[in-house]
C-alpha cells in the first residue's frame, strides 16, 4: 500500500541545509499494523507527513495505492489525503466549536456530502470507537481518550485503506493509551485497515505487527 524508495528530505533554513531523511526503503504491505520508532528529531514525523503527502520530498519516490505522490496534480493529492488516508494526530486537532458528529464528519462535509447520508455510518463508526452517548459534546466537554477516540473517527468516516497516526498516545496517561491501542488493533484485525503509527513507547510499539527503527534519517532495522 506504501512503497518509498531512496526518499531524502532536507529543509533549507537561510545558508543551512538539514539533512533529515538520507535514504529511506521502505515497504508496507496491505493489512500491516507498522510502529515507527527512533531518537526524537530522527525524522519520524518528517517520514509520516511525507507518505501522507503533506509535505514533500526532496528526492526518491513515494507510492501510495500504487500511485506515485510526486507526479500527481496538488487536487489529485488532496484528493487521496481526504479519501484514502485517515490522520491522527499526538494533540487530537479537533475544531472546538463543533460537536462530536460534526467533528467526525468534517471530512464528507468538507468534500460535498451530506450529513444525512451519513447518520448510517456515524452510528456504526461511534459503535467502534465507543462515543455513542457523546454525539452532541463539545471537545472541552471529552477526556484527552475521548477526543482521541473522535480523531480517530474522524480518520475513518471516509473508510480510508491507510491511517496514519504521529504519536497517537504522547498526550494520554498509560491506561489510556492502552485503550486507544486496543481500539488501534481492533481496527486493523477486524477492518483490515492498515495503519503507519509513530510512538515513542515501546509498549505501544508492540501492538503493531512489525517495527521500523530510524535512526539519524535512516531506517536502521525493521
Ligand atoms: P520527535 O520525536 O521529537 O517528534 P521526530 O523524529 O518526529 O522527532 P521530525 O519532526 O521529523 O523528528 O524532525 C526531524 C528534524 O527535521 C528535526 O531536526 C527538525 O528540526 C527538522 N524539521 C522538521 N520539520 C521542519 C521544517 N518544517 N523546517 C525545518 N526543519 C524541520
Ligand atoms: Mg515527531
Amino acid at each position: 500500500i506504501v512503497e518509498c524508495n531512496k526518499i531524502c528530505k532536507n529543509f533549507q533554513m537561510g545558508e543551512v541545509t538539514i539533512d533529515v531523511l538520507k535514504g529511506i526503503d521502505l515497504t508496507i504491505k496491505k493489512g500491516e499494523f507498522v510502529s515507527i520508532m527512533g531518537p526524537s528529531g530522527s525524522g519520524k514525523s518528517t517520514l509520516l507527513y511525507l507518505i501522507g503527502g503533506l509535505d514533500k520530498a526532496t528526492d526518491g519516490t513515494i507510492l501510495v495505492n500504487n500511485k506515485e505522490l510526486s507526479v500527481m496534480k496538488d487536487k489529485e493529492q488532496s484528493i487521496l489525503r481526504r479519501r484514502d488516508i485517515g490522520f491522527v494526530f499526538q494533540f487530537y486537532n479537533l475544531i472546538p466549536n463543533l460537536n462530536v458528529e460534526e467533528n467526525i464528519l468534517l471530512p464528507i462535509l468538507l468534500d460535498g456530502g451530506k450529513l444525512k447520508d451519513y447518520k448510517e455510518k456515524l452510528d456504526k463508526i461511534l459503535e467502534v470507537v465507543g462515543l455513542k452517548d457523546r454525539r452532541t459534546h463539545k471537545p472541552r466537554e471529552l477526556s484527552g481518550g475521548q477526543q482521541q477516540r473522535v480523531a480517530i473517527a474522524r480518520a475513518l468516516i471516509n473508510e480510508p485503506d491507510l491511517i496514519l497516526a504521529d504519536e497517537p498516545i504522547g498526550n494520554l496517561d498509560s491506561k489510556t493509551g492502552t485503550e486507544i491501542m486496543e481500539l488501534f488493533k481492533k481496527i486493523n484485525r477486524e477492518q483490515g485497515k492498515t495503519i503507519v503509527q509513530v510512538t515513542h513507547s515501546r509498549e505501544a510499539a508492540e501492538y503493531g505487527t512489525r517495527i521500523v527503527n530510524l535512526l539519524d534519517g535512516k531506517v536502521v532495522e525493521t
